[in-house]
């Protein structure tokens, strides 16, 4: 999709931070770090939202989660949980229309953050 801000992000024409990348999806820092090293899981293909996936994308996409939110646990002895988030449609605040899974870290002493 053109004018989609992450399609141009899987497609290298705007920069991101990427945590993890293969055929299936990318994923990369959020712009706005909820806590440190919020990342956003995304698939490659453009899939607006929750509504639109197929099972077999569905499934490939969410298989990863696992393997990515480990890694970003692994890379910081403080994370000590994580929120896993999926926005879905304006009235849900979904911002960005091509779906996304925020993986936030949590830190014992980040009770300031809902
Ligand atoms: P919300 O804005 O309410 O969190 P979404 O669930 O749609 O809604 O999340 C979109 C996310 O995309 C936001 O957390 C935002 O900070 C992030 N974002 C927007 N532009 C970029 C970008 N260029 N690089 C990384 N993250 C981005």
């Amino acid at each position: 999709m053109t004018d989609c801000i992450f399609c141009k992000i899987i497609a290298g024409e705007i920069p991101s931070y990427t945590v993890y990348e293969d055929d299936v999806v990318k994923a990369f820092l959020d712009i706005s770090q909820g806590t440190p090293g919020h990342t956003l899981v995304v698939p490659k293909k453009h899939v607006p939202d929750l509504f639109a996936y197929d099972e077999d994308l569905a499934a490939a996409v969410f298989a990863r989660l696992p393997k990515i939110a480990r890694a970003i646990k692994k890379s910081n002895p403080a994370i000590k949980g994580m929120n896993v988030v999926n926005n879905n449609g304006k009235v849900a605040y979904q911002s960005v229309f091509h779906s996304h899974i925020h993986l936030i870290p949590r830190y014992s002493d980040d009770d300031d953050f809902k």
